[in-house]
């Protein structure tokens, strides 16, 4: 199987690259490839698909509406850090096959319709590639960030978000921190070692990863976190400044969700936004954000009637239940921009969305994939923080 491949900025790099057994089952021809090209460009602006149409110079328009129908489904990914874009009808199978075999190395870039896409790894990669340069300067500079993980007793999904925080810190070259107590740590001694790490001028960034056991009490560990080292944005004060539009650390999923958002290039002002799901981490904090941008916010929950006539009332719409597949096709608007927060472990022991992947991928206009959409963001916003605080306790300007 052959396909036209570009790299992450656009330019045409090899005309055509073999990736035998990326898509199984499905052969373009190259004629194919470049009429969704001409596609592709008719509805974007990225330079991709600039280079796309530039590649593939004029079509006529019989050709470019049969490439439409190609294209009815396009897929785009990373193969060895290069964008591959195809136009395949059976796009959801493929798209499956894509993220098995690649989110281990982080190379999947997107999911989307109509040749339209939102590239979420590709968006957390600038946003981690950002936060290098800046550390980079940072450390010229003798400012050396540290950010400091606690991790209490030993919940599964706790160690692999922290495992994957630490990574992110090694990838960008922040110093991290992992510390370990074990289940049975009182609140006292949790609390003492926050007063360590607030107290240790070369720590930047404290998280506490939660949730904690039960005989912990979350909002007085919140509360212990100095603000200038509440990376998460989860402090009283940040969350107070957050609301009140002042410059602070704004929490990661939610501020990853916003630039999601706008990376898709749709303006949030004036729009119609829905959030399911009011928790203090995602749901009202990506509220705020939304209001804050001059969309109308609805915020759904567990007691809203008319949840499903909400929702497909929604321009943006982000859901962060904690239900797998609880966003149906019937829930999303047409072109609706649709950000699947939710993460849920399911019977088959694979991680999946808040949202019913396969039926609102055929009615949104925009779509994010779980695992490698949110997620990904989450981190790179997390290291942003960072990077932040490190700057500001120094007094150095990034
Ligand atoms: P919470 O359990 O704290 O909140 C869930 C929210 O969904 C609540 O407000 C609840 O309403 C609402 N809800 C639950 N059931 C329904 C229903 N049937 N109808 C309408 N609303 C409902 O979860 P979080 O906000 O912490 O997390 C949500 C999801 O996002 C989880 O899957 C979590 O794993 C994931 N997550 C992902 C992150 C990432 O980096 N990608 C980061 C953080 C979370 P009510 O308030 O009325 O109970």
């Amino acid at each position: 199987t052959k396909y036209v491949v570009f790299d992450k900025t656009g330019t045409l790099t090899k005309g055509v690259f073999d990736v035998t057994g990326i898509y199984p089952g499905r052969d373009f021809t190259e004629d194919e490839l470049l009429e969704y090209a001409a596609y592709a460009e008719s509805y974007s602006s990225h330079p991709i698909s600039k280079s796309l149409r530039e590649a593939c110079g004029e079509l006529d328009a019989r050709r470019a509406t049969d490439a439409q129908e190609i294209a009815g489904h396009g897929v785009r990914t990373m193969v060895d850090g290069h964008v591959v874009l195809a136009g395949n009808a059976r796009m959801m199978d493929d798209s499956k096959i894509t993220y098995t075999k690649n989110t281990g190395t982080g190379t999947v870039v997107y999911v989307a319709r109509d040749g339209q896409f939102l590239g979420s790894v590709l968006i957390a990669d600038e946003v981690k590639e950002h936060s290098k340069q800046a550390i980079a300067a940072l450390k010229a500079q003798g400012v050396n960030p540290c950010l400091a993980v606690i991790l209490v007793g030993e919940n599964p999904a706790s160690q692999v978000y922290v495992r994957g925080k630490v990574k992110d810190c090694g990838e960008c070259g922040i110093k991290s921190l992992e510390l370990r107590m074990p289940e049975t740590t009182t609140q006292e001694e949790l609390l003492a070692k926050i007063a360590e790490l607030a107290a240790d001028k070369t720590v930047n960034g404290i998280l506490v990863q939660l949730p904690l056991p039960k005989q912990i009490n979350e909002h007085a560990v919140i509360d212990a976190i100095p603000p200038e080292k509440d990376v998460d944005g989860f402090s009283p004060v940040n969350v107070g400044r957050m609301q009140t539009g002042q410059p602070c650390f704004l929490p990661c999923t939610p501020a990853g969700c916003i630039r999601m958002i706008e990376s898709t290039g749709t303006k949030i002002d004036g729009k119609n936004a829905v959030v399911i799901g009011r928790s203090n981490i995602v749901g009202k904090p990506a509220a705020l954000l939304l209001l804050a941008k001059n969309a109308t916010v609805t915020v759904c929950h567990s007691h809203t009637a008319n949840l499903k006539e909400i929702c497909a009332n929604a321009d943006i719409l982000v859901a962060a239940v904690g239900r797998a597949g609880f966003v149906t096709g019937d829930m999303v608007k047409p072109g609706a921009v649709v950000i699947d927060v939710g993460i849920n472990r399911g019977a088959d022991g694979k991680l999946h969305g808040d949202v019913n992947f396969e039926e609102a991928s055929a009615v949104a206009g925009y779509i994010t994939p779980v695992p490698g959409g949110v997620g990904p963001m989450t981190r790179a916003m997390l290291m942003k923080n960072t990077t932040q605080a490190a700057a500001m306790q120094n007094g150095v300007a990034i």
